[in-house]
């Protein structure tokens, strides 16, 4: 497999890393410069030879990268051979992520002997990359695949000769072997404690007709079994209306939400905490500012403690809650904080912090991870995040998490979670992908649904609309701002990146102190900017959609829609940021004459929430509709300019 290697330049021994004898060597080679498209030529070489991995090879095609784009320097490192298949990973899982993570390509080379050789692609840091991040996977002996796989004598049963006499990865035998494993590893697991709820008299005796009052009440709490209600099932417990009639055998617990003040559970608590306690999966339909962090966070402490092996000598964490974004991570993290019982220790794992550092408060052992998918995946694909003893498992905003496109890197974690642990959902739609996501990963969940979904906090602001041509807006904003009493604190709502940054630099030139909150700042400004909000260091941010869902700041008087957003799901998200703990808020939208395909939702949305409706965005919203039927009448197809032929009319509102 090495005749291509006259294509490539040997470096000077000195670039070696000295690695342990035990574990691999390494060789490195530099793409010759004087060779153009040498990425290409050299894979085409490498299929054109056949080479030992064949089928490793075609997978890999599959991966985010295109094959042809796999350029720049060479370096062959030589590992046990007994390892190879915790480089491969199930499926070849395990090697599409350390491509992916690392930007480097990985090619397993000839299987022979005591060692195999493994070709690394890339660029130079890709290269180092890749090679510390195998070295991790190799030295790391907690996680799951390694244990499973190193307990065997020889990878070399996993290969097979394929037709055409080359040797290939026996992926049937190699899948099979670690379903096998990881069958026998669970079952060795001590079986998980799940029901520590001993339900209070006064709510048991709490009549059928008293149980739909008070959830009526209760921002009419809606709960039911998710899906099928077998026979066998128990049936869903009464809420609670107190704090003791939940946790009254936890003193410590009750301690600590007596320290925050709080006056009685916020409805989702008073009937998720029953159905958790008792150690039902629960979906909670429900949005930040309800208190669902809470709902699900105090079964959790309980959870951890209550299992046979004492926390400090089980091999990894107890919970995970997953969240989609950093900044809902960091919030969870700061929630959680809050709470002591019985030294459980958390870490908050999220891309754009300091990876070193989480992979040192995991492994000085934690009871509560806090993560965001794609970090997550990150630690446990690399061995550093042990996955074997969660037991109790919390995916929190889940719509937003498959927004995001984080289905596969929730898979991936949960893949060698024990089955039989309880899971929490969170979510605040009830779209058909959360749905499936309920199905294959829960058992028969009870749902709690807060209030009409989204629109619960919506009722606490007060939602005024003001008609501006769009050029106006960013006076009227700032009029507005010039204006605004010294206690008002503002967020500013932007369609655009670049409009954020404009209108940031605009306030700051006019001597208006603001912080900004966008994709296109760092993580550590981000945290800076939020920090600053909530503190009251500034008290205008200016933001993009980032900052719709999941964002609790204290206090916050006003939502300003600069822009009115795209999908009316996001100005009721937006609106929400206010209004909260409450408290009530006032949500000031500029709707200028683009924003007329929205006004018939809004309408809607203003009306639920008893709000005052403008003969304007009714008029609006007629015109909209008009314009519409004018377009079907005249054929339908006329979408957007030119649809009709010619040089396409623009309708007129
Ligand atoms: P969450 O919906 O979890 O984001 O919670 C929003 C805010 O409500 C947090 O600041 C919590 O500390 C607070 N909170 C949680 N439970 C209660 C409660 N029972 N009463 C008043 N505030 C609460």
């Amino acid at each position: 497999m090495h005749s291509f290697e006259d294509e490539w330049q040997e470096s000077e021994p000195a670039n070696v890393q000295p690695t342990p004898r035990t574990n691999y060597s390494a060789r490195v080679y530099h793409a010759s410069t004087s060779r153009g498209n040498r990425g290409h030529n050299n894979e085409t070489n490498w299929r054109s030879r056949g080479d030992a991995s064949g089928g490793d090879h075609q997978r890999n095609r599959d991966t985010r990268r295109g094959q042809a784009g796999w350029e720049g320097n060479k370096k062959i490192i030589n590992v046990v051979s007994n390892n190879v298949g915790r480089i491969i990973g199930k499926g070849g899982s395990k090697i599409r992520d350390l491509q992916f993570e690392s930007q480097a390509k990985i090619k397993i080379g000839d299987s022979s002997g005591a060692e195999t050789a493994i070709t690394l692609i890339g660029t130079d840091e890709a290269i180092s990359k890749v090679e510390d991040m195998i070295k991790e996977l190799l030295e790391d002996r907690r996680g799951p695949v390694k244990e499973t796989l190193n307990n065997s004598d020889n990878t070399s049963e996993f290969f097979k000769q394929n037709d055409s006499g080359v040797q290939v990865i026996d992926w049937d035998k190699l899948n099979a072997f670690y379903d096998e494993q990881q069958q026998s590893r669970w079952q060795n697991l001590p079986p998980i404690i799940k029901n520590f709820y001993k339900e209070d008299p006064t709510v048991t005796n709490m009549t059928p007709a008293e149980v739909t009052r008070w959830r009526l009440a209760n921002n009419d709490i809606q709960v039911k079994r998710t899906f099928d209600d077998k026979p066998d099932l128990s049936p869903i417990p009464n809420p609670v209306v107190t704090f003791e009639q939940a946790f009254k055998q936890y003193p410590e617990i009750l301690d600590e939400i007596y320290k925050q003040g709080f006056q009685n559970p916020s409805p989702i608590q008073s009937q998720a905490w029953p159905v958790l306690l008792k150690g039902e999966d629960l979906i909670g339909i429900a949005q930040t500012g309800t208190g669902k962090t809470l709902a699900f966070l105090l079964p959790a402490l309980i959870h951890i403690e209550g299992q046979t092996i004492p926390k400090d000598k089980r091999k990894g964490p107890t919970v995970l809650i997953m969240a989609p974004t950093r900044e809902l991570a960091i919030q969870i993290d700061r929630e959680v904080s809050k709470y002591t019982y019985k030294a459980i220790r958390s870490v908050c794992l999220y891309g754009g912090g300091d990876r070193r550092e989480q992979i040192k408060a995991l492994s000085k052992g934690v009871d509560i991870v806090i993560a965001t998918p794609g970090r997550l995946n990150d630690l446990v694909v690399t061995g550093y995040l042990n996955v074997i003893n969660f037991s109790y498992i919390v995916l929190d905003e889940a719509d937003r998490m498959l927004d995001m496109g984080f289905e596969p890197q929730i898979k991936k974690s949960l893949y060698d979670v024990r089955p039989d642990r309880q899971t929490v959902m969170t979510s605040a739609t009830w779209p058909p992908g959360v749905r499936r996501l309920a199905q294959s990963y829960m058992k028969d969940p009870i749902q709690v649904n807060v209030g009409s979904l989204d629109l619960a906090a919506v009722h606490t602001v007060t939602q005024k609309i003001m008609f501006v041509e769009e050029d106006d807006k960013e006076a009227a904003l700032i009029e507005f701002l010039i204006n605004m009493d010294e206690n008002d604190k503002v967020i500013i709502f932007c369609g655009k990146k670049a409009t954020a940054t404009h209108i940031t630099t605009e306030l700051c030139l006019k001597g208006i102190e603001c912080q900004s909150l966008h994709g296109d700042r760092d993580q550590i400004d981000r945290e800076e900017a939020l920090a600053e909000m909530v503190d009251g260091t500034v008290n205008i941010l200016v933001a993009t959609d980032v900052a719709s869902r999941g964002i609790d700041i204290k206090n916050l008087t006003h939502v300003i829609n600069l822009d009115f957003p795209r999908h009316i799901e996001e100005y009721v998200h937006r609106v929400g940021r206010t209004g909260r703990a409450g408290k009530t808020g006032i949500a000031l939208s500029f709707i200028s004459r683009n924003d007329w395909g929205h006004a018939r939702e809004l309408i809607k949305i203003l009306e639920e929430a008893n709000q005052e409706i403008p003969d304007e965005l009714e008029l609006m919203a007629k015109r909209f509709e008009a314009m519409k039927l004018r377009r079907d009448q005249e054929g339908g197809g006329g979408r957007g300019r030119g649809g009709r032929g010619g040089r396409g009319r623009r309708d007129r509102w």
